[in-house]
Parts: C-alpha cells; structure tokens; sequence
C-alpha cells in the first residue's frame, strides 16, 4: 500500500494525450531549440475551481513529463476587478494539488511597460490607432461573422496624431471611455477578433501591484501572447474559447518576433461537472449575496472548497487523469469524482465510530460506572495503523436507522427481541423500548452477553447485524455537516429559462447539531480525515473549536445518491 501511495503522490501525468504529441514533436524537430517551457496564467479575480486544476495538471504535468519548466503567470490586466486575495489564493491551490512553479512567478503588469513600449511601436509603424468613437459604436461597427465591419473615421488617422493621443491617454488626460486604441488589421476580415481589436482602454483604477502608474491598461488579447513570448513559453496550452483569437495572437507576435522563436498555442477542452458551474462570476455571486457561506464553502466546486470537505489533491489529480486531455467538450459526472476520493481515502483514512442520528441504549447489566477499552482497528487497508481504544459503557448511542420495532423481514439490524453485535465490543438483545411522551422511541433496554468480548461468541452463536455505536458518557458531541449537490439540475449552466440561484439545491446543506464521536476524535485538528464505519468519510472543518467539534462530510461510503440515507 505504502508503495501504491507514494506512486499516486508524484504529480506526473501518466497517460499520453495528443498535447504531448504535439510537443515531442516539435522537440523532434528541433523548434525552439528543443525547449519545452508552459505557464499556467490565471486571472486573479476569483478562486480556482477544479475546471482549473485540468488546465494546471496540464501546464505542470507536461513540463514535467518533457524535463521543461512551467511558469505561474497572472494575467492582471483588469485592476477593477482583480484582488491580492485571489493572488494569494491562487498560489496556495496550487502548492496544495503538488505543484511548484519554483523561482517563476510572473504578473502580466511586470510587463506593461513592454507593452506600452510595443503599442508605441506599432503606431509608429502605422499597424495601430486611437479611436475617439465609443464603446457601443465600435461594437456595432464590427459587423457579424457574415457582415464585413465598418471602418473608424478615425482610422487614417497619421502616426504623430496617434502617438500623441496615445501618451496624452497615458498621461491621464482623458476621462474613462474617452478613447481607445485599436490594432490597425483588417474589418473586411471573416475573423471577428481581426476587426481591429481594441489594445488599450482608460481605466482609472488602482492597480494591486502597480498602484496608480497607470490609467490606461492593455486588453487581455493585446497582453497574453505578447507576456508568453516575453517569458520565452514554448507551448502555450489553453482552452477552446481561445482557439479563434489565435490568428490574433499570432499577428502581434509576428509584428514584436525578430527571429524565429514563436510561443505555440494549442487548444483542449474545458473540463466541467455535473451538478454545478464553473464560472467565475456566478460564483462570486454566490458569494457575495450569502447563497453560500464563502469561496471555500464545501459545496463549491472551487479547490479551497474542496480541501476543506476533505478531496485530496490525489483524487483530483487522479479524476484529471482519468478525464484526459481532448478537443471534445463534455460534462464529467461529478459520481466520478466522488469515487475518486473513495478510492484515495480508503487507503489512508483512520477509521473512527460516529453516530449521526443517536438513540439512547442502556445495557441493564452492565455495571454502572465501568468504563471498559475494547480494541479496534485503525484501517483494515493497512496493517501498520495498528489499534486504538474505545471506550464501552452501560450507556451508549447508536444510530436511529438501525433500530426498527417493527422491522420488515430482511431487516437484520436492531429490533425488539433481536441480537446484534455491537462492533469490536458484544453482543446486545433489546429488550424494551421507551418512549417520551409524543410517542417517539427515546431509549432502549438491552442486556448484554459477557461472554461475546471482542463482538464473537464462544458458542458460535451467529448474528447477522453488526452496528457501530458511541459510549454516551465518554464520546464526545459534534456537529456534523452533510453535503449535497449544490444544484438540483444536472447542468446549471445550461438552464437558460431560469435565474440560475432558482436552480440551488435548498437542502445542499443539513447539519445535525447532536452527533456523537468516540473521544478519539478530541484530539483531531481541522483537515483531518476519517471514515466513519458504515457512514461515509469525515474531516475536521476549520471552524472547529476546543469546545465545539465541527465535522464534514466528505463523500458517503458509496454513491448512494438516488436512495440517499439521510433524507
Ligand atoms: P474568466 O472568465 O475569468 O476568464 P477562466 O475560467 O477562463 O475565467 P482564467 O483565470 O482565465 O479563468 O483561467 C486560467 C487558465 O485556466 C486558462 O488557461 C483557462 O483556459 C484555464 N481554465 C479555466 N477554466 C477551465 C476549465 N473549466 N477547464 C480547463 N481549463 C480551464
Ligand atoms: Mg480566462
């Protein structure tokens, strides 16, 4: 096992996808010198969510796989909407799913001054103008894919014109939206994106690393070719959606390129779940209006939320694998996921008793104080956890589900009459049931056998029911939090009739105030993980204190969705 773990702990991608193809190629050929070099460029106005970890398992991965170096590159070319929180974030999600972009840490902004540099250059060279028209003209004048464009009054206009407009621009001169400067391509061009795309808009916004140097800031299509080639990236990965302004990228490249050197893009599919979304906007807005309690709340599909439900990394990288790199877009059914992370915590998770629901049982001749240590198993995947003790009392808890009074005739667990075995301690008969005043069972009677220590008996007397339980005097009390899909449909982001928030699943979320966990569990911190025998795997939230135990529920045992237990 330990050697199986260690394995799956090594971020390298496994399987051959049609990317690393593409790259063995061109280090066959020689381009670029034989160097494999990528980035992972994310925006920091938002956390990461799993959709990303495909595109970092990517970038990381082939770097890797080739003996080449992946860059960490924030794309911060929009101040009013980017954040140091997100950037912080961003670099902590990604550590956490193994990967190191070492001593390459760059910011699209430690290259605006490049950039400026290069938007002068093609004024000069008459490939570039400054529009005075606004925002919504130029819009429409695009045209339609079928419709050519209109061309600008302003397009003639001559290069000292533009230069100056442009570094009155820069100077601050001009309020918001007063004029833009534009790529001087074609408009007749069946390429939408070659309709002389905007390069650089006012914006008079503080910017979170340059401050107020700036009031003008390039567009992202004007930024992001130009920041791989300026890092010197080989292989530029990224998803479909980019895939028409590649002629775009390619053509400031080839007005900025003075030899041969060319960062190469090449598009896969996005990855997306069943049973939620990835858009960063609809899930800022979950956030912001309280839909959800922050952006690692454990129903998100963002890898801070993840973490804290308790997905590891492996499970991750592993569902990444497994999902492989394609031009084909498609939904992965997030039951794959969650199986992925059975897997994982299977073989590594310590095995505890909680009750969820509890229901009183007095075992009538058990002594009254006697607190007894049974031995139990730490994980049965792994011989090297060893034992722990746990407590056994006259009074315990068991689960409500496991005891019926009039049970059905396959129902081997509790009922009037009937033996079980309690796990890793006795045997029990019930004996009586209590009931408070509106009827409800509140307690059983039980007698104990003596004689069944350990859960076997001398006789070989059989039970067929064998239930996990909490000593009520010594188990501690927790609060445990289950989760479901965040959303009732199984793609959100395909409802088009609807507001999306109506799609939320209002019982996303149940928390049951009165668990009971073996006192084992007081000495656990937040993140720890367990499974709860016979009910799924649990972690330790982050909101845990030493006088209140705060549980999640990772995954169930088994995808039990369509009968779910707790409903
Ligand atoms: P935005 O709408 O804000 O641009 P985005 O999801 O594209 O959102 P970025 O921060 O630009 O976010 O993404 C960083 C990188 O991650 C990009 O290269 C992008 O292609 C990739 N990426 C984003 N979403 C997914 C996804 N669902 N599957 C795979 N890769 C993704
Ligand atoms: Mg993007």
């Amino acid at each position: 096992m330990a050697e199986n773990n260690s394995e799956s702990k090594k971020p390298v991608a496994k399987t051959r996808n049609f990317i690393h193809e593409l790259v063995e190629k061109d280090i066959q050929e020689g381009k670029n010198t034989g160097r494999v070099h990528t980035r992972f460029p994310p925006e920091p106005n938002g956390y990461l969510h799993i959709g990303h970890a495909k595109a970092i398992c990517l970038d990381f991965g082939t770097a890797e796989k080739f003996g080449g170096k992946c860059n960490l590159r924030f794309d911060d070319t929009n101040p009013t909407k980017e954040d140091v929180e997100y950037v912080d974030s961003i670099k902590e999600d990604i550590k956490w799913l193994g990967f190191d972009w070492e001593d390459r840490l760059y910011y699209a902004s430690d290259f605006f001054d490049r950039l400026y540099d290069f938007a002068e250059q093609l004024i000069q060279e008459g490939k570039a103008y400054v529009d005075d028209q606004p925002a919504d003209l130029i819009s429409q004048q695009r045209g339609t894919p079928t419709k050519p464009g209109v061309e600008s009054p302003y397009r003639k206009r001559s290069a000292e014109e533009n230069l100056d407009l442009f570094r009155r621009m820069k100077a601050g001169e001009f309020k918001n939206g007063a004029r833009v400067l534009r790529a001087k391509i074609d408009m007749t061009s069946p390429n939408m994106h070659m309709r002389d795309p905007l390069m650089y808009r006012i914006n008079h916004a503080e910017h979170h690393r340059t401050g107020n140097k700036w009031c003008i800031y390039p567009m992202y299509d004007f930024a992001h070719g130009q920041c791989d080639y300026f890092e010197g990236i080989t292989h530029s990965l990224c998803t479909l959606e980019f895939e028409i302004h590649r002629p775009l990228y390619n053509w400031f490249i080839d007005q900025l390129a003075t030899d041969d050197y060319r960062p190469r893009q090449i598009e896969f599919s996005r990855l997306n779940l069943t049973y939620t979304m990835m858009s960063k906007r609809k899930l800022l807005y979950l956030v912001e209006n309280d839909f959800v309690s922050g952006w690692d709340d454990p129903r998100m599909p963002t890898l801070s939320g993840m973490r804290r439900r308790g997905f590891t990394p492996e499970s991750i990288r592993s569902l990444v694998e497994k999902v492989g790199i394609t031009k084909t877009e498609g939904t992965i059914d997030v039951a794959l996921l969650e199986h992925a992370v059975r897997d994982d915590l299977n073989k590594t998770a310590q095995r505890v008793m909680g009750v969820l629901n509890p229901l009183k049982v007095v075992i009538t001749n058990y002594p009254e104080d006697k607190v007894e240590m049974v031995q139990a198993i730490n994980n049965p995947e792994d011989e090297s956890a060893g034992r722990r003790d746990v407590p056994f009392t006259r009074e315990l808890y068991i689960e409500r589900d496991d005891f019926m009074e009039e049970p059905p005739r396959k129902f081997f667990r509790l009922s009037p009459g009937k033996e079980v075995r309690l796990r890793y301690a006795y045997y029990v008969t019930c004996n009586e049931v209590i009931k408070d005043e509106a009827g409800e069972i509140c307690e059983l009677r039980c007698t104990y056998d003596p004689e069944t220590r350990g859960g076997n008996s001398p006789d070989g007397r059989k039970v067929k029911g064998t239930l996990h339980w909490v000593s009520a005097t010594e188990g501690v009390k927790a609060e445990i939090r289950l989760y479901d899909r965040l959303f009732n449909v199984e793609n959100p982001a395909g409802e088009k009739e609807k507001e999306f928030t109506e799609l939320l699943n209002p019982e996303s979320l149940k928390v049951l105030p009165d668990c009971f966990v073996e006192p084992f569990l007081r000495s656990a911190k937040p993140l720890d993980q367990f499974q709860f025998e016979r009910m799924g795997y649990f972690n330790i939230d982050k909101e845990s204190t030493e006088e209140k135990l705060v549980i999640n529920r990772t995954v169930t045992l088994r995808d039990n969705w369509s009968k779910q237990m707790n409903k």
